[in-house]
């Protein structure tokens, strides 16, 4: 069985401890592939590797490490079929969705902070003619890189890309559920001539490996992606530690149908953003809703279109929903479906696991399931339950829709679809999230800040932002009379 193996200071080596966990395959139901359970041993090995790497390569050309990290893109798009059936074996999602996005949005990751790194510039100030003062910003040191499972590559990538362009040395963990994609990663910085020890991947435990990233006193600045409690943990570590935190977490998103919405687009893009990676993207829109003179029609149409999607093996062309991700998570997903029906939700359509015939009979899979008669704040509707669940739920005014949506501890992501103009601008005002769609879902522009609000997160990452977070600002003023 194919073994997993730590990447620290440019070599692909075995944990220190020898042990090994089981990485299953979630479709199938089966274990395939062995994790390295690391522990601060092998994270203290990554860091003092990164720790040595950092002064060559922060101090390196930018046009050295525009290169190093486009060829690692570039090795991406050439074994982007194999990482999608990777990420797709790991994670349970349809192998299309991952040749689709995840992969080339990795490789996209890369490629956008090689080249954001050459027009990074800080300011400089001159208030008259006695003093000029400029900020430089350089590389903080050793980054410490934390991603979730849903979406792994594109994740993983989304952070180190950023860290290591600013000249940061990193040490990343992946999420034990999903390691396969970062540790062919690793192979592909090896061959893109990546220096020694600049990305340093261990593998293993959140509360092992990565709490002793987090611990660790030579790690000062800490981007984590996952779930609010994870967060708020490591918050508790690192903030008297005085480190630099971002974290990205988790959402419970409203998605907002006006009855004078373009109803066609708003119903088929509602099934994507409620399915999509079955329901595990943290901007999937969870509580759908739709004014009341067009409920009844969009209850309608919206189950007859899930209904007619595809559950079942993610390497067949014309699936659209997968397994989710772990045997656990599908009872965490099934167990909020059982609440949903003591607070009084009426299940349209779903609401069980289904069995796949062939070699996906012990799979994690859930049909799609849309629950109504349930009120906005009612623990279904407050709490992330991060699977293909949804619900709907009628409103009246547009005042009222904004107090349901702002209701939860989140503020990640919301859309709206209506085609009055004004509306759209005062309703997005209003919301308290960090992306607003407005008759779209999920694009976005690189550059953009990407964050959440309240419990979805602290920072903000993309663009620049990101290379702020990943550099320390310095303020030089001289008196030059
Ligand atoms: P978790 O919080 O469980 O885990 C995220 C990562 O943190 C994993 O690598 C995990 O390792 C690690 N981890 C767990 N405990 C610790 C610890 N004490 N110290 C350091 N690291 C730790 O999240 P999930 O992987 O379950 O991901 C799903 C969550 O991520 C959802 O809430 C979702 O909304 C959120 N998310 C947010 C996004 C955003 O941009 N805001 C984007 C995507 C997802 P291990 O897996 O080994 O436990």
């Amino acid at each position: 069985m194919e073994k997993i193996q730590n990447y620290i200071n440019g070599k692909l080596v075995e944990p220190t401890s020898k042990t090994y966990l089981d990485n299953v395959n979630p479709a199938e139901g089966k274990v395939y592939s062995q994790i390295p359970d690391s522990d601060k041993v092998d994270v203290e090995l990554a860091v003092t590797a990164a720790r040595e790497a950092f002064s060559e390569w922060s101090s390196a050309s930018i046009h050295f490490r525009t290169e190093v990290l486009n060829r690692i893109a570039d090795l991406i798009d050439r074994d982007k079929d194999i990482l999608a059936m990777a990420e797709s074996v790991d994670n349970g999602k349809p192998v299309k969705l991952a040749q689709h996005v995840d992969i080339p949005r990795a490789s996209a990751n890369m490629r956008f902070y090689a080249t954001a790194i050459q027009h990074f510039a800080s300011e400089s100030h001159q208030p008259d003619d006695q003093f000029i003062n400029y900020t430089s910003r350089k590389a903080v040191g050793v980054a410490g890189c934390i991603s979730p499972w849903n979406l792994p590559l594109y994740l993983f990538t989304w952070k180190i890309a950023p860290a290591l362009a600013a000249g940061n040395t990193v040490v990343a963990k992946p999420s034990e559920i999903t390691p396969m994609t970062a540790f062919l990663f690793s192979k592909l910085c090896v061959e893109a001539g990546l220096p020694a020890g600049v990305l340093n991947i261990v593998h293993g435990l959140g509360g092992k490996a990565g709490q002793a990233i987090i611990e660790h006193k030579d790690i000062p600045l800490i981007s984590f992606t996952g779930g609010t409690e994870t967060g708020k943990r490591i918050a508790a570590t690192a903030a008297p530690m005085f480190k630099k935190l971002s974290l990205e977490l988790g959402g419970k998103n409203p998605n907002i149908i006006f009855a004078d919405c373009d109803f066609d687009s708003a119903v088929k893009t509602s099934v994507q953003s409620s399915f999509a990676n079955q329901g595990q993207i943290c901007l999937c829109g969870s509580r759908i809703f739709v004014e009341r003179a067009i409920y009844d029609r969009f209850v309608k149409e919206f189950i007859s279109r899930v209904d007619r999607l595809t559950v079942g093996d993610p390497s067949v062309e014309d699936v659209k929903v997968g397994a989710v991700v772990s045997e656990q998570h599908m009872n965490k997903v099934l167990n909020y479906i059982e609440l949903a029906k003591d607070e009084g939700g009426k299940i349209l359509t779903g609401g069980n696991q289904i069995k796949v015939k062939g070699r996906c009979e012990n799979g994690f899979f859930i049909k799609p399931t849309v629950i109504t008669n349930l009120s906005y704040n009612c623990r279904t509707n407050q709490e992330e339950i991060f699977g293909p669940v949804v619900t709907i739920m009628p409103f009246n005014k547009e005042e009222e829709v904004i107090e349901y949506a702002n209701s939860t501890a989140y503020g990640l992501s919301a859309t709206l679809w209506t085609e009055n103009l004004k509306r759209a601008h005062r309703v997005s005002d209003k919301l308290k999230s960090g992306i607003i769609w407005v008759n779209c879902w999920l694009v976005r522009d690189l550059r953009t800040p990407f964050g959440g609000m309240k419990q979805s997160g602290v920072g903000r990452e993309g663009g620049w932002e990101a290379l702020r977070f990943f550099t320390e600002a310095k303020n030089v003023c001289i008196n030059v009379k």
